[in-house]
């Protein structure tokens, strides 16, 4: 199965700005399965511990706050070459520097929030899946 999953976010100010039905749309759209999907919200603690491996950078603190401030959709998707093609559909971290046709170039406001997350490896992917789903609620 190597290759075949993903994990997305839909974060706080695209959910606030009711973007989740038109973001989850272009990711069906463009021939991911949903394998997992909940409605849920970090606690600050939660957020620490999801985005640990920036802990070094220096927007962490930012970060952690940002993703613990509202509810989010999170979700596992499935599609050969998952990982590589979930990034090429959100583009770039900055929106500014987002190819066209990329959810953040429609929907991110800034390069802090950027509307969605997506895994950055096949292992991550399966890393962050396990954060929120257990494996009797992946389908
Ligand atoms: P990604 O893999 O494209 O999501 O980007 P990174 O792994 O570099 O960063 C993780 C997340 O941290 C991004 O998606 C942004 O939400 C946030 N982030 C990145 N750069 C900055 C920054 O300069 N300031 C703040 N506040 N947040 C940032």
């Amino acid at each position: 199965m190597a290759g075949t999953r993903t994990f997305t976010m839909i974060k706080p100010e695209a959910v606030a700005a009711g973007h989740a039905g038109k973001i989850l749309d272009m990711i069906i759209g463009n021939g991911f399965r949903v394998v997992s999907l909940k409605y849920t919200r970090l606690s600050h603690k939660e957020a620490g511990a999801f985005y640990e491996v920036h802990k070094e950078r220096p927007f962490y603190g930012e970060l952690v706050d940002y993703m613990a401030s509202g509810p989010i959709y999170a979700a596992i998707l499935e599609k050969s070459n998952a990982m590589e093609d979930f990034r090429k559909l959100i583009g770039a971290t900055d929106p500014s520097q987002a190819a066209e046709g990329t959810i953040r170039k429609a929907f991110a406001e800034s390069k802090a929030k950027n509307a969605v997350h997506g895994s950055d490896s096949d292992e991550n992917a399966l890393i962050e899946g396990h954060f929120f789903f257990s494996s009797r609620e992946q389908y």
